[in-house]
């Protein structure tokens, strides 16, 4: 496991808690927006759900709606998942470590900034570039 200490994994897991929320109250804001009454039903249930994951409960829904949002809560719920596992902050290529500065900016990052940028070069559809 990357050399993170209790303090930094701590402020990492509350940012991707944060951001999770962020992202359920965009979706539910999606869902009501859709005129959809089952959609609209759907809605009162996120941010509701407890441990359950909600991107699975999405997972039944048109998520062309919410697709973007349901991709990162995934992405999300892998990385507290890691946390919970104690491999947070490796890279998934190379094993080393992503580092606190970047998984801070980027608490999803599964790999260091060199193979971050050689992924990206050889797989130019990334649908977060940035990353
Ligand atoms: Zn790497």
């Amino acid at each position: 496991m990357a050399n993170l200490s209790e303090d930094q994994l701590a402020k990492l897991k509350q940012a991707l808690q944060q951001r999770y929320l962020e992202l359920q109250e965009d979706v539910r804001g999606e869902l009501e927006r859709s005129g959809d009454q089952r959609y609209i039903d759907l809605a009162g249930k996120v941010g509701d759900v407890g441990d359950d994951s909600v991107a699975d409960m999405l997972v039944d829904i048109d998520t062309a709606i919410v697709d973007r949002q349901v991709q990162e809560m995934r992405e999300i719920e892998t990385s507290l998942k890691r946390l919970a596992a104690l491999n947070f902050g490796d890279c998934s290529d190379c094993a080393g470590e992503i580092g606190f500065a970047r998984l801070l900016a980027y608490p999803t990052a599964q790999r260091c900034m060199p193979c971050q940028s050689r992924h990206e070069k050889t797989h130019h559809h990334e649908s977060n570039p940035s990353l």
